[in-house]
Order: structure tokens, then sequence, then C-alpha cells
């Protein structure tokens, strides 16, 4: 495993596992379970995920040692406030079953998330969390928060495929030393990526699969990455990705599918933030 150190020094494995659209149950908690066995140390989940509760039932039955465990969760939107955000925080940790959280982070940037985020520094500085950051903060509002806060976030979570490469951000945290962190590493499967011309022919080349051509391009990147599957033999395939290397002409080959933009979601289209901003998870 490769590990990246955050900007407060903390040290995090660049490969972790997503629990996204998986519902709380005890499928979940078998997913986590045997990505767990598959090697997996570091997992993603969110207070907006509802899964919270069978992630740290499986962190619990796994008998693996919590300090050797990453654990990443999130604040949702309808928390984002000062006062919503300490609550939130004990709620998850509660759901969890964890005494602290590796990296809490803010999961859109919408509501008032400066307020959140002095909770979150406060967390951090009591040692409830060990590392503070965002999640899809555009390289404006990224920047924002950066140059008016005290403590600077270590990660920003955002949308990072070959399809989607964020090539302006990416320059922004690397100015700023915030490491960026991809969700939907597939493109949560759309855009044919798993049938793409160009990663298969990459893939026959190294004998591996696109999804590990793709995961091993994240790496290479200096992304983390956190892929999500419910199918142990894909979790055990996506682990698998440290036993070869893409070469420059690989990486250049990759860096040619970039569209510029996204299919998934459009942080700027209006129906979208309306539906986000009016999003519940509790009363
Ligand atoms: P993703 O990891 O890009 O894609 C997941 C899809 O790819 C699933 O349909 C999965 O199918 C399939 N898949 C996985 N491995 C495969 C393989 N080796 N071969 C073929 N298909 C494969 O999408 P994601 O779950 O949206 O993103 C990953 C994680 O990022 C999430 O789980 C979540 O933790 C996080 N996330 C964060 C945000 C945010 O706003 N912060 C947003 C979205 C996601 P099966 O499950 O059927 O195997």
């Amino acid at each position: 495993m490769n590990y990246v150190t955050l900007n407060n020094g903390v040290k995090m494995p660049q490969l972790g596992f997503g629990v996204y659209q998986i519902p709380d149950s005890p499928e979940c908690e078998q997913n986590v379970l045997e990505a767990i066995e598959a090697g997996y140390r570091s997992f993603d989940t969110a207070a907006g995920y509802l899964n919270e509760g069978s992630v740290g039932r499986a962190i619990a039955k796994s008998g693996v040692l919590r300090e050797e465990l990453f654990i990443t969760t999130k604040l949702w939107i309808q928390d984002a406030s000062y006062e919503a955000a300490k609550k939130a925080f004990q709620n998850s940790l509660k759901q969890l079953g964890v005494e602290y959280i590796d990296l809490y982070l803010i999961h859109q940037p919408f509501g008032d998330y400066y307020g959140a985020w002095r909770a979150l520094e406060e967390l951090y500085k009591e040692g409830s969390i060990r590392a503070i950051g965002v999640c899809n903060f555009e390289p404006d509002r990224l920047l924002d928060l950066i140059l008016n806060s005290e403590i600077k976030p270590a990660i920003n979570q955002v949308e990072i495929h070959p399809f989607f490469q964020q090539k302006e951000l990416k320059a922004l945290a690397k100015e700023y030393d915030v490491q960026l962190e991809a969700w939907g590493p597939f493109a949560e499967g759309k855009y044919g990526i798993f049938t793409n011309e160009v990663l298969s022919k990459i893939a026959k080349k190294h004998g591996k699969t696109v999804g590990q051509v793709v995961l091993r391009w994240h790496m290479q990147s200096g992304v983390v990455t956190i892929p999500k599957s419910v199918h142990k033999e894909r979790m055990v395939e996506n682990f698998n990705i440290w036993d070869f290397e893409l070469d420059a002409e690989d990486m250049a080959d990759i860096e040619s599918l970039d569209t510029g933009h996204s299919e998934i979601i459009n942080f700027h289209d209006i129906e979208t933030i309306k539906f986000l901003v009016g999003a519940k998870i509790h009363d």
C-alpha cells in the first residue's frame, strides 16, 4: 500500500474503499468485512449515505485494531452550520461506534459551511478528528476557504476520473498543499469506461484489467481514491495494482481522454443545487 502524507503530517492510505449507494444492511456490513479481508484499511462513508451503522458494525466485527484503520465520514448539507455540525459529528461517532474520526469532510459547498468549518477546526484541535477537509469544492471556493481559515483543508474530495481530470483544481491543490481525493474513480461506470478502447489497449499491454489501469493512473497522478464494489472479486482486483506501472505514453494516452466536464453531477445546475439544499437525512 502507498500512503500520502497530508498537510498536517497525518498518513493516509492512497487506496481505500467507498460505500456510497450500499444501503445500510447486513450486505453492507458483509461488503466492508470482505474489503477488510481483501486488504483495505481506509473506508469512506458519510452521514448522507445512511450506512455509517453498517460500516461501524463491520469494523467492530473485523477485529482489526482501530489505529490500523483510516475512517472517513462526512457532514451532510443539512448540518452545514456551527451548532449543527457539532451535533452531527457526535452522531457520526455514535453510528460508527468509534471515539475519533480520521478524516471528517464537509460534503457539499453549500449552506453555512464557514460556520461548519469553525466547528471542524475546534473538533480537530480537541483531537476528535485527525484531519479535516471538504468535498466538491471547485477552485474558487477552495481558495476562498484556504485564505479565510485558520486551518486549511487537508483534503478536497471531488469527482476525478479519466474523462474528468480536474486539471485546474489539481494545479491549485498542488500550489496550496491540499491533497485531492477522487470520488467516482471509475466515473460510476459511465462514459463506457470499462470498454473504452484506449484503456482496454493499455490494460492488454500490461496484462491487467481496465479497472486496474484506471486505479493505477489515479495512484501515479498522486490522487487518493476509494473505489466502490459490492463484489468480492472486484474488491480484490481493485486492490491488486501494485505490481505494474504505467509508462509515459500510457499516461499521455489517458490524459487525452479528458472531456473537462462531468456527466455525473453539475454543481452549477440550479435544479441540482435546489435538490441538494433541500435534501434532509433527519428531522
Ligand atoms: P465508482 O467507484 O467510480 O464506481 C463504482 C461502480 O463501478 C459500481 O457500479 C461498481 O459495481 C463498479 N465497479 C467497481 N469495480 C469494478 C471493476 N473492477 N470492474 C467493473 N466494474 C467495477 O463510483 P462511486 O461509488 O460513486 O465512487 C467511489 C466512492 O466515492 C463512493 O463509494 C463514495 O465513498 C465516494 N463518493 C463521494 C462523493 C462525494 O460527494 N464526496 C460522491 C460520490 C462518491 P459493483 O458494485 O456492482 O461491483
